[in-house]
């Protein structure tokens, strides 16, 4: 796996500013600051840079390189630290040329037999668009009349002149390149034709002596007519490049250190454009966007290189050069397959063909979407090229994402945004790709998606709680506010539905039901589609794509990534649909089941909500009976789909006001049936109530009173999980019942269930201790009942600080543990994660107070400290204890080597991070992650 550069290296402290000493003297005379290319290899990319690494290798492999040398990053730092040559440097490159001109037979600026080189630049690591490249170097009249005879083609020397005079001008003198372009315009129109091509030898002549007349003019000085000082600055125009604005943002943004510096690379120039028998192209040994087997490119016959990138002429296909140039053909063939053999990894090329002779001008890694990547990978490892591991290593979480979501095609992106429909963008949260139409609220979208089979994108300002059922229906979420924590974003995460928030151009008017972005105003019912991929929102509905998540190639390195983890990895799955699919995607369990979630659904809420406000036992056991059965079947449901695999269920976390409506709504309503009544005072005097407002109004009351009663400060904080089970022990004894109850039930049909009864938010191991006798009592009771032994297990989550500190007395009434990190996270940081998320978080990161969300990456040093603390007093109470994560954290490649390196059984993540969670855990075996 390919990792940037750490941070770290680009903000080393200073810390020994007070000892500071004059560096020591370099051996400048010795230093060696030019290599030919016969001297380097590829192992030299940190000196030679990759351009030149990759030329030397090549030149060693035999192939058909243009000679040429290497002026070395150091030369480069040197140079920008003593604003000059380093001494010795010149000399070293006029030997170094002088060797060049043996080996090409040439002479730079010898007009008898000139030599013509290009200046490239080139970094450790490729910075694209740094500095263009200067072609052509060595030309000055004398040597372009000879040229014109040599090759017995006028056109192409003044050509070849004219280009050098124009990239000179803009690229070493840093001219703008307007001025150049108008006069070819000119001598395009005069001629009356539309392509520099059509121009002829003299016209480029006219031309070239006009180009020297604008550098003349704009820079006060004479084109440099000596090819050694046209050498001297392309060389130092390399060196500045450096440190141009370009080059520094580029580094930034790619996280690229800033005191690497550039080689420059001196090479002959071979031409492409001397006639039919001449070509020019760019090839990948491998189709990078499918991963196909063969060569893949372009080609041009009488062309430079940069006409092949320019797409000022249509180009070949590669096939094409079989037929055209089959000797060619099958030698490059050949090299590329010797490249590809050598580097042991799929190569971009850049080739010229000279007159019939075939010229190597560049090689390196090639770029490659999602599907060619792995592709690839099990290609070349099937191939033995590479191992399997290798295989495992070169394919990246992002990679393996990319099969889980349905995507735009490449085509529907460019179209849409040449239409001008791009039309905002936020934060990619969650994702793949989604088009539909507009619904603002999550009944209606519920509505059409499912009695109308709409495709809808549900847009709200941010989603609460009982927005889900319309966040589920919904193909994608939009919202203009809130974070990469929000609550959108963690429901749509956890289901997989794509999703962009905090979209801030949208201005979302929820009574009206419309947005507004910049000029244009969006209707429910108008058709939008975004990409929570890159967080991308498009008007109209682009088609989507939907990868194969059972691509052969996928499965084959998902496979041997399962044989290289010692993580297992298991699902967040709250009902049977969610486990089927995780089990597909190669989930070894369930690591958390939210039993609550169950209770939202419409047809339960209110028993939960009966029973919540039940004044007596009775009333309360009635409704409990009620929900027994509903909550047997959805174990039993899951019990069946992870058949043999273990099944771990929560017993109820939140807070009971969760379920009731909220505080505020109510006592809004009671005070204005309140009012509505004492209007219709003397009605009701009479006896009359046509409107049934005064039953409504004591339901109402008495709903407020029980809420009202129920209200707690800090929820987060309050009458909730374990603390819940034991003021309400009926409650989660309904819930042992019906987890026994469904287990037994199973095992008649010859299901193997694995139940884990898991415990939330424990603190104190009493409290553990008095849930457990409560608990095991009843679980008891039902097997003697059914007369079936059902081998469970206890255990509890560890997401208060105390617990993970006094892990060795927990584990002695707990068979498993589960690190709840969020709550951890929230409870160790003593701030809650919804109201950091809409505040200060993003402040926090965006000044690099933490310098990483902790609901995101576990933060090692603080909650990760807490999770090996109770790794080791766990296992030291029980050392078979089982130990696993069922935060979001369990699907993060980061965090997920963090429970790597401090030995977890398990991660359990959701069921859409499975396959990714699979081969992050691979990584992190194979890196031997050890805590940061
Ligand atoms: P980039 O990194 O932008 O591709 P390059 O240095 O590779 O820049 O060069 C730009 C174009 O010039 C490419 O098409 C390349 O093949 C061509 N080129 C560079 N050096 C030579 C040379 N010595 N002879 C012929 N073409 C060259
Ligand atoms: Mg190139
Ligand atoms: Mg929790």
């Amino acid at each position: 796996m390919s990792r940037p550069a750490s941070r770290s290296s680009l903000r080393k402290p200073t810390t020994k500013l007070a000892v500071r000493r004059p560096a020591p003297r370099a051996p400048a005379a010795r230093t060696k600051w030019v290599y030919l290319f016969d001297e380097g290899d590829a192992s030299m990319k940190a000196l030679l840079g990759g351009k030149g690494a990759n030329l030397a290798e090549m030149t060693k492999l035999g192939l058909p390189v243009p000679p040429g040398l290497v002026v070395t990053t150091a030369a480069c730092n040197a140079y920008l630290a003593a604003g000059g040559f380093p001494s010795g440097l010149w000399d070293q490159v006029l030997v170094a040329l002088a060797k060049v001109e043996k080996k090409a037979g040439k002479k730079f600026g010898d007009p008898k037999k000139p030599l013509l080189v290009s200046c490239r630049s080139g970094a450790r690591f490729s910075m694209p668009g740094m500095m263009d490249t200067v072609l052509n170097i060595g030309m000055n009249d004398a040597v372009a009349e000879r040229l014109a005879e040599l090759a017995s083609d006028r056109r192409f020397a003044f050509d070849a002149y004219r280009r050098l005079v124009q990239m000179f001008g803009t690229v070493v003198l840093g001219l703008p390149d307007e001025p150049f372009e108008e006069i070819l315009a000119l001598h395009r129109r005069r001629r009356g034709v539309g392509n520099d091509a059509d121009l002829e030898a003299d016209d480029l002549a006219a031309i070239t002596a006009e180009f020297k007349a604008i550098v003349a003019e704009r820079t006060g000085k004479p084109f440099p007519t000596d090819p050694i000082e046209q050498l001297r600055l392309a060389i130092e125009a390399v060196f500045r490049s450096w440190n141009g604005k370009r080059a520094i943002d580029y580094r930034n943004a790619a996280n690229i250190a800033h005191d690497l510096g550039t080689a420059v690379n001196i090479q002959t120039m071979v031409f492409g454009n001397l006639g039919a028998d001449s070509a020019t192209g760019v090839v990948t040994t491998r189709n990078v966007t499918n991963g196909a087997p063969e060569i893949e490119g372009d080609w041009l016959s009488n062309a430079q290189g940069e006409d092949v990138v320019a797409g000022t002429r249509e180009t070949n296909r590669i096939a094409t050069l079989a037929a055209a140039m089959p000797g060619v053909w099958a030698e490059f063939a050949r090299h590329c397959k010797k490249l590809e053999r050598h580097y042991h990894e799929v190569q971009d090329i850049e080739f010229t063909v000279e007159r019939g002779k075939l010229w190597m001008l560049q090689t390196r890694d090639a770029k490659r979407s999602a599907q060619a990547a792995i592709r690839i990978a099990v290609d070349l490892a099937d191939e033995r090229l590479i191992t399997r591991a290798q295989a495992v290593a070169r394919v990246t979480p992002e990679h393996v994402d990319f099969f889980l979501h349905p995507q735009f095609p490449a085509s529907e992106r460019k179209a849409a945004k040449a239409r001008g429909d791009l039309i905002a963008s936020g934060l990619n949260v969650s994702p793949g790709a989604a088009s539909g139409v507009l619904a603002f609220d999550a009944d209606t979208a519920e509505r059409w998606a499912r009695d109308e089979k709409k495709a809808v994108i549900m847009v709200r300002p941010e989603t609460k709680p009982d927005d889900v059922h319309g966040m589920l229906a919904a193909r994608g979420i939009l919202t203009s506010r809130g974070g990469r924590t929000s609550h959108a974003a963690l429901v749509a995460r956890q289901f997989g539905k794509p999703a962009v928030v905090g979209v801030s151009a949208l201005e979302v008017d929820e009574k009206a039901r419309l947005f507004r972005v910049g000029e244009r105003t969006f209707r429910e019912g108008d058709a939008v589609s975004l990409d929570g991929t890159t967080g991308e929102v498009f008007a109209g509905a682009l088609d989507t794509v939907v990868p194969d998540f059972n691509d052969p190639g996928l499965l084959k390195l998902l496979g041997w990534a399962d044989g290289i983890r010692k993580l297992e990895v298991w699902a967040n799955a709250d009902y049977p649909r969610d486990a089927t699919r995780a089990r597909e995607y190669g989930a070894q369990g369930i690591g958390l089941t939210r039993t609550e979630h169950m209770f939202f659904e419409t047809e339960r809420l209110p028993i939960v909500q009966r029973m919540i406000l039940a004044t007596d036992d009775a009333e309360r056991d009635q409704c409990l009976a009620q929900l027994l059965p509903i909550q047997r079947e959805d174990f039993a449901g899951l019990f069946r789909a992870m058949d043999g695999l273990p099944v771990t269920i929560r017993l109820i976390d939140p807070p009971l006001h969760e379920f009731l409506p909220s505080h505020d709504e109510l006592l809004r309503d009671v005070t204005e049936l309140d009012t509505r009544q004492r209007i219709a005072g003397a009605e009701l005097a009479a006896g009359a109530d046509p409107l049934g407002l005064a039953g409504t109004l004591s339901q109402k009351r008495r709903l407020l009173a029980a809420v009202e009663a129920m209200r707690e400060a800090n929820p987060m904080l309050g009458l909730r999980g374990v603390r819940l089970g034991i003021h309400l022990p009926a409650l989660v004894r309904m819930q042992v019942r019906a987890i026994l109850e469904a287990a037994c039930e199973c095992m008649r049909e010859g299901v193997k269930v694995k139940p884990k009864i898991m415990i939330p938010l424990t603190a104190h191991n009493n409290e553990l201790m008095v849930e457990r006798a409560i608990l095991e009592t009843e679980a008891a009771a039902v097997m003697k009942e059914q007369k079936i032994r059902v081998r469970y297990q206890f255990g509890t989550m560890i997401e208060i600080p105390r617990a993970a500190l006094t892990a060795d007395k927990i584990a002695k009434h707990a068979e498993f543990f589960s690190f709840g990190t969020n709550d951890l996270t929230q409870t160790t940081f003593g701030i809650s994660r919804d109201d950091a998320e809409t505040g200060f978080l993003q402040e926090y990161l965006e000044k690099r107070i933490l310098p990483e969300n902790p609901f995101a990456t576990i933060d090692q040093d603080g909650v990760g400290k807490l999770m090996q603390v109770g790794v080791a007093l766990g296992r030291r109470t029980r050392p078979d204890l089982e130990l696993g994560i069922c935060g979001e954290h369990g699907g993060d490649p980061k965090s997920i080597a963090f429970c790597h390196a401090i030995g977890l059984d398990y991660v359990s993540c959701s069921p859409y991070r499975v396959p990714i969670a699979r081969l992050a855990a691979a990584h992190a075996a194979l890196a031997g992650a050890a805590p940061a």
